[in-house]
């Protein structure tokens, strides 16, 4: 009797794994094996007026279909400085100032300045 209710959880425990096999690799793949692979999706995210975090995310993919299994947490990678290009030039303001834009080369962050400016040529910066 000891053996056979031995057999019968060890027949449980292989149909239970075999089930989470089958479940995990027939999917909806058109009838293929479940090929699963990895990649990193990478974004910066806005902190504050002076910084923005750089974050990564790994993708569990089917390589044959390319259907996204699971999606990861975002990991945090790395903490830095906004880093601004060149402006973009809001043009000349009615009250005797002039307005620039500084975007962010990477995440959304902008800044605007303001200054006087005397007009007709205007004064810009470089
Ligand atoms: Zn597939
Ligand atoms: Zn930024
Ligand atoms: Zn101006």
């Amino acid at each position: 009797m000891k053996i056979n209710k031995k057999m019968v959880c060890y027949i449980i425990v292989l149909l239970i794994v075999l089930v989470n096999v089958v479940s995990v690799s027939a999917g909806n793949h058109n009838g293929h094996v479940l090929v699963p692979d990895t990649r990193n999706n990478f974004r910066y995210v806005k902190l504050n007026d002076t910084q923005h975090k750089f974050e990564s995310q790994v993708i569990t993919f089917c390589k044959i279909c390319h259907d996204v299994i699971s999606t990861g947490k975002w990991q945090l990678v790395s903490t830095t400085n906004h880093s601004f290009g060149q402006y973009t030039n809001m043009g000349h303001n009615s009250n005797g100032t002039h307005t620039l834009k500084y975007n962010c080369t990477s995440c959304d962050y902008f800044k605007q300045t303001t200054y006087n400016c005397s007009g007709n040529p205007c004064q810009l910066p470089y």
